[in-house]
């Protein structure tokens, strides 16, 4: 099922994603759902709180990407094909940035629609992580996918994009930004929210 992504200006966003104690049936749906939406939208990476969920939780997909079969990865000391284990679905992720050298490059995120702009960002990052069946793993990646997973690794402690990015960056890209956050206030929620104050 696709689900509504919200957008910046949601206050969902700069929420800290809760641990999952429960891998039933429902996380699953949850997490196959993502999946679906994140494709749909062509994108990279989608976490919980841009469906509206409050959960420690992120999916990734990077099987698109040309590089993918190049990019540091190791998976529980193993070094597995990459594109084998698209999509991946972490639950209860903590991210360790690895090395000191820091790459800036563009990034865009489904919850602000067009915007893009550079972000720096560590090229190396350890991931401890649970599978939907509660399993634990250890990530250990580069490159793409290593942003990819700071992005999302992000969403879920309620830090956006453009919290990294430069004053001169976020200067260009502020006119849009400000459009973004009051049709935020004029969106779904902030009816519902006017519904529940009554
Ligand atoms: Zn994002």
């Amino acid at each position: 099922m696709l689900l509504r992504v919200t957008k910046y200006g949601e206050s969902i966003l700069r929420k800290k994603g809760q641990p999952v104690s429960s891998f039933d049936a429902e996380l699953r749906r949850l997490a196959a759902d993502m999946v679906e939406t994140m494709h749909a939208n062509d994108g990279a990476g989608l976490a919980a709180q841009q469906i509206g969920s409050d959960k420690l939780l992120f999916v990734v997909d990077l099987s698109w990407n040309e590089e993918l079969a190049k990019m540091p990865c190791e998976l529980d000391g193993r070094r597995p094909p990459l594109h084998l284990l698209m999509p991946m679905v972490f639950v209860n992720a903590e991210l360790t940035p690895l090395r000191g050298r820091m790459i800036e490059a563009e990034e865009g995120c489904l919850s602000f629609n067009e915007i893009r702009g550079d972000v720096t960002r560590v090229d190396h990052v350890r991931v401890e992580y649970q599978d939907l069946d509660g399993a634990k793993h250890v990530l250990i990646a580069g490159d793409w996918l290593a942003r990819v997973l700071q992005h999302e690794y992000d969403h879920t402690q309620g830090v956006l994009f453009i919290d990294r990015m430069t004053p001169d960056t976020l200067r260009a890209i502020e006119p849009r930004l400000k459009k973004l956050r009051k049709n935020a206030r004029k969106g779904p929620c902030a009816v519902e929210a006017a519904e529940s104050a009554e």
